[in-house]
């Protein structure tokens, strides 16, 4: 132990300044926010997602008026060429991508015998399989370089089941999986893969939930909310954006380089019932 300096030097996240990061659906809410808190902290981003292309012109431009570069890149996360692409572009334009952020996902709520094929292999392909592609993609840079922050949203449901979330449930247990074994593989090599598990957060997602579920159950969308959704999250409140970006930039500084193959909740103690 060497003192408070020290250990505040370890966590500080002054060591992200130059960095660069990858966030792949950050177009809209935890990917976006994630993306800005991260270009706060002097580190460049690469912008990846779906959306009005003047809105995410706009995003860009902010995100750069803080001082750092910021690219957008418009891959598709269900083709493997495209999210080829993307890393590429990041590596080329700012010279290497040490933080990646695995956050695009989609969700459909449905029984699993009515459970439409076609969304089953969306989710599959976007929540999961892009993970797979995007650090296929970097890892060489990561290990070239000998630093590296592999940061997967999750969900609490990749460590717990709901009803009628199929696709979601299964994609997201797989991503822990894949977040352990990334991390067995590069341990020794300044390399860490986490998977950030939070509970419910108010995006653009959840707001379409709460309008399936409502139709699911018969209720209301405010009994929804309150009997359905957060009836799980023992905290009794969403989970804010900010949470979740000050935990990934965490995970990037110094202080962080030992905490690597874990599901990391934020769930408001959900998980832990
Ligand atoms: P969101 O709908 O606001 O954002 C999803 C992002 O993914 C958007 O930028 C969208 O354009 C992008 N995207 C969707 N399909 C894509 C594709 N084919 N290619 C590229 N980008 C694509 O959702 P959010 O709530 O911010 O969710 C972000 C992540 O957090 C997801 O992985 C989600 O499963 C996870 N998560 C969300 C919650 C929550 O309560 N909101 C809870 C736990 C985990």
């Amino acid at each position: 132990m060497n003192g408070l300096s020290e250990v505040l030097t370890l966590a500080s996240f002054d060591a992200l300044r130059g960095k660069s990061a990858v966030i792949t659906g950050s177009t809209s809410g935890i990917g976006l926010g994630i993306a800005q808190a991260f270009a706060s902290a002097g580190v460049n981003v690469a912008l990846n997602g779906f959306g009005d292309a003047e809105e995410i012109e706009t995003n860009r431009a902010e995100i750069e008026a803080a001082g750092v570069k910021a690219l957008y890149n418009g891959a598709d996360m269900t083709k493997p060429d495209e999210i080829k692409g993307l890393i590429q572009e990041a590596e080329e334009t700012f010279g290497a991508v040490d933080i990646l952020v695995n956050n695009a996902g989609i969700q459909h709520v449905e029984p699993v015998e009515d459970f439409p094929d076609g969304k089953w292999e969306a989710i599959l392909a976007i929540n999961l399989s892009s993970s797979f592609y995007t650090i296929k993609a970097a890892m060489p840079g990561m290990k070239q370089r000998g630093y590296g922050r592999i940061i997967n949203i999750a969900s609490a449901h990749g460590l717990t089941a709901s009803p009628y979330k199929a696709a979601y449930v299964s994609a997201k247990h797989g991503v822990v999986g894949l977040t352990k074994t990334v991390a067995l593989e590069v341990a020794e090599e300044n390399i860490t893969a986490n998977a950030i598990c939070p509970g419910y957060v108010k995006t653009p997602m959840v707001e379409g939930q709460i309008a399936d579920q409502a139709k699911a159950y018969n209720m209301t969308e405010e009994e929804v909310v309150r009997e359905v959704i957060l009836e799980r999250q023992p905290n009794k409140r969403f989970i804010d954006v900010d949470e979740l970006a000050a935990l990934a930039l965490f995970l990037a500084t110094p202080a962080g380089r030992s905490m690597t193959g874990r599901a990391i909740t934020v769930d408001g103690g959900w998980t832990a019932r």
